[in-house]
């Protein structure tokens, strides 16, 4: 047999990641340190951090790392096996409890993560021949879904419900139609309108679901989300969101009717086929649920630096698409200036993260710019005034 000097396939790979390199789009890891904190370390370098999405500064906090260490000498290091066998240690009974207390549902389930969530959410309510209709901007777990559950992918222009209306006509009656949204959208930071939304549902009898992924926690009162927040929770269909962002810690869940949770218990299979969660995750997340409720003080400290930072740079002339939350992208436009004003940046001690296609259409490339609760006004200025020279330098600004 002839050994290969090179194979197809080490030449080819690694013809598509010169390509990449070319393009501006290929990915590096770098090691952060404290990352939960608002000041990190990359490559030793201390670098203000806009970047996390520990939006209420809870994946530091002494209150879910004890609830951690606790969980683990009480339940070990790994769930042992999946949920159906034998890996449902007991907090998981308990978080649920927790979970379904505060979202006032019928019936609620802890999955793995946001992403396998998503996967198995979908795939488990379609299959071939039904209808999807997802915002062009949903998340990416959404559409990986949709591919997996093999049902039609029918994507509306962003927030365009005139087209989502379209699409919805268009389908034929007697099929299973979902429609699907996130309710804060993570590269431009505005939110979906759940109210048409709801209507447009009722009206074609298609299914309703909402990713909450970056409002939970942060919207509604209680921090429950932005469909409590609207006091439209009892009118859709799936909620799904994730301990992962604003509640400080890992791990994902759903919420519906009790019919749903029963039947996607038993339907997903990224939660039938995959270990469950180690109990300190399920620790951290009880904690975060019990104490989010009642510090609605970390909630206004986060909107009060959202708006700050975005009309300071509409101030500056910067162009934050349609940011309402949070999150606020600067849209640059092309690769290669978004990466320069990225180094540029980081340069300067701010991580600031350049996002290019395939996450956000072609030509749309921006530094997406995420706040928490925890950012100083003096920080904040600081990273105003260096995000603002760089901008004028680059030409980007008058
Ligand atoms: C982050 C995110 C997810 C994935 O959640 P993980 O818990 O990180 O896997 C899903 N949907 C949206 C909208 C997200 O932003």
């Amino acid at each position: 047999m002839k050994v290969q000097e090179k194979s197809q396939w080490e030449e080819e790979i690694k013809a598509e990641l010169a390509d990449l390199e070319a393009l501006s789009q290929k990915r590096h890891l770098v090691t952060s340190e404290s990352a939960e904190q608002s000041w990190l370390r990359i490559n030793g370098k201390k670098m203000l951090n806009l970047a996390s999405n520990n939006y209420l500064g809870y994946a530091g906090d002494e209150r879910l790392k004890k609830a951690m260490i606790e969980a683990v000498d009480k339940y070990g290091a790994g769930a042992t096996a999946s949920r159906l066998i034998v890996g449902n240690h007991p907090l998981y009974k308990e978080t649920e409890a927790a979970l379904i207390k505060w979202k006032r549902a019928e019936a609620g389930i802890i999955v793995n993560s946001g992403y396998t969530g998503n996967l198995g959410i979908i795939s488990a309510l379609l299959g071939r021949g039904d209808y999807v209709f997802s915002d062009k901007l949903n998340h990416a777990s959404i559409v990986d879904g949709v591919v997996l559950s093999r049902a039609k992918h029918q994507r509306y222009r962003h927030n365009d419900l005139k087209h989502l209306e379209s699409l919805l006509q268009k389908a034929p009656a007697d099929k299973r139609k979902l429609i699907v949204t996130d309710s804060l959208f993570s590269m431009d930071g505005d939110f979906a309108h759940l109210v048409e939304l709801i209507q447009l549902k009722e009206q074609y009898n298609a299914i309703l679901m909402v990713d909450e992924a970056h409002s939970s926690g942060i919207y509604g009162k209680n921090g429950e989300g932005y469909a409590h927040h609207l006091n439209l929770q009892n009118r859709i269909d799936i909620q799904m969101g994730t301990f992962s962002k604003a509640l400080g810690s890992f791990g994902a869940y759903v919420i519906g009717k009790k019919w749903l949770i029963d039947y996607l218990t038993n339907r997903m299979r990224s939660f039938i086929y995959s270990t469950a969660l180690p109990p300190a995750v399920l620790g951290a997340a009880k904690t975060a649920i019990e104490i989010v409720q009642f510090e609605p003080e970390r909630r206004a400290s986060l909107q009060t630096n959202a708006r700050y930072f975005r009309e300071a740079l509409i101030d500056l002339g910067f162009d934050i698409g349609g940011s309402e939350s949070q999150i606020v992208p600067v849209i640059i436009g092309e690769n290669e200036t978004t990466m320069m004003f990225a180094k540029a940046l980081q340069k300067e001690g701010i991580a600031a993260v350049p996002v290019r296609p395939p996450t956000v259409p072609e030509n749309e490339a921006r530094i997406r710019f995420t706040l928490t609760a925890a950012h100083q006004k003096e920080d904040l200025d600081w990273s105003l005034n260096r995000i603002a020279d760089i901008g004028k330098k680059m030409g980007l600004i008058g």
